[in-house]
């Protein structure tokens, strides 16, 4: 073994992106760090004890396509960063710290275009690791393109930062060993043409829970260091949006074994993979709520949800509510939570705590969503919005029906000129 410490460094774009939603997300959506203490600081655990280059690392919570110049001044960014790194010394590893389902506007293979473009700078001798979200996607391009690749076995995700520290550390010690003259490790991919939502895959339910829970025994097996199963990403209209197993360690036929054994294991349960809760129509299921004697009862839309990219700003759901008597009435109380709205925030921000007031509702990003609605907003309660909610982002303008540049502060909201959009941004 070498007694120089590995030298690794880490870039990534982190993001889920729906392709159902008009709306872009921009850097205004990112929180971005830039440099070796900044990146580093991101992770709640301690690094592996290596040499360590952080060069970009830009993350945002889930949201639409990314728009084209953003992340191609990113890219530019990551790729000048780490051609000047190997120009300093010859990097032995590569953390690739993303997601896994990015969209860009214009690509189908987001991943895959940036791991190409990182190549170029690093060169093919360097160790790639990367640890993902089992709802991101593995392209033959990112497989190709990384030595190990790794992602959660735990959906809800409680173990993202356990995840991402195995990655890390496994790479370390693969690029040590490289670095020695020792041999890269073995890999194997197995696509699976299966691609469910998450609705149907929870880890906590069967058979998504027996699955995974095979993985340990995988790892365990002589010259088998990980074992992964991506569900994949529903939300995206991609030929790479599929589920995939990929195994690595340091014999081969171990590792190919392992991952055509889970595999199979998955396929052969391909059809028992069942919704966590009833579904139906929006009106179906709001016939049931009114009919129950449960309360609260509750209607999850998921096809909106802005935990996977929706942009949470349709109001079909508001006038299915509002057309049923019993709510109208009041004889049935309903809450709908929640529905972005920026023109009914000015509004509610321009009245007095407590007070209500009348605004147009927008009605969203969704065209066809919109309605002649208006709504009585009350100022009831204020929180002071996180920092990066300061950013200004586009927004579509109900007044003017272009686009106008917001930003939310402590004092609320405020408007500025079009031209601090990013570019490209249209009103729907
Ligand atoms: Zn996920």
């Amino acid at each position: 073994m070498s007694i120089l410490l590995p030298r690794i460094a880490i870039a990534g774009i982190a993001i889920e992106s729906s392709t159902f939603t008009p709306y872009r997300s921009s850097a205004a959506d990112f929180e971005v760090r830039r440099g070796t203490e900044e990146i580093l600081a991101r992770y709640p655990f301690t690094a592996p004890t290596a040499q360590y280059v952080g060069v970009l690392h830009a993350r945002a919570l889930p949201g639409g396509q990314l728009d084209r110049d953003t992340y191609e001044g990113w890219k530019a960014e990551i790729v000048a960063g780490l051609t000047a790194a190997t120009e300093a010394a010859p990097l032995d590893g590569f953390f690739f710290d993303i997601h896994g389902a990015m969209s860009v506007v214009g690509l189908d293979d987001a991943e895959g275009d940036l791991i190409t473009a990182i190549r170029s700078a690093i060169g093919p001798d360097t160790v790639v690791g990367t640890a993902m979200d089992l709802h991101g996607n593995v392209s033959e391009i990112l497989f190709e393109a990384c030595d190990l690749l790794t992602c959660y076995r735990h959906a809800p995700h409680i173990d993202a930062w356990e995840t991402r520290e195995r990655g890390l550390r496994d790479l370390v010690v693969a690029s040590a060993k490289v670095a020695a003259g020792g041999a890269r490790p073995h890999k194997a991919l197995v696509h699976l043409p299966i691609l469910l939502p998450g609705e149907k895959t929870s880890t906590r339910i069967e058979p998504a829970k027996s699955l995974y829970a095979r993985i340990p025994e995988l790892t365990a097996r002589e010259g088998v260091t990980d074992v992964s199963y991506w569900i994949g990403f529903a939300w995206a209209d991609q030929p790479r949006c599929k589920a995939a197993i990929v195994a690595f360690g340091d014999d081969a036929g171990a590792v190919e074994a392992a991952a055509l054994e889970l595999a199979g294991a998955v396929w052969d349960k391909r059809h028992d993979f069942e919704f966590v809760a009833p579904t139906g129509t929006f009106d179906e299921c709001l016939e049931q709520a009114v009919a129950s004697d449960q309360r609260p009862f509750w209607i999850s839309d998921s096809g909106d949800n802005p935990g996977a990219g929706g942009a949470d700003d349709t109001t079909y759901a508001l006038a299915r509510l509002l057309a049923r008597p019993e709510i109208r009435s009041g004889q049935v109380s309903a809450l709908m939570v929640s529905l972005v709205d920026p023109e009914s925030t000015d509004a509610a921000t321009a009245l007095g705590l407590g007070d209500a007031g009348s605004s147009p509702w927008a009605g969203g990003s969704m065209p066809a969503s919109r309605a002649p609605w208006r709504c009585a907003p009350r100022s009831r309660h204020w929180t002071r919005p996180r920092t990066r909610d300061a950013q200004p982002r586009c927004a579509c303008s109900t007044t003017t029906g272009r686009p106008a540049c917001r930003s939310w502060s402590p004092g609320g909201a405020r408007s500025g000129p079009p031209a601090r959009c990013s570019s490209g941004w249209a009103c729907p």
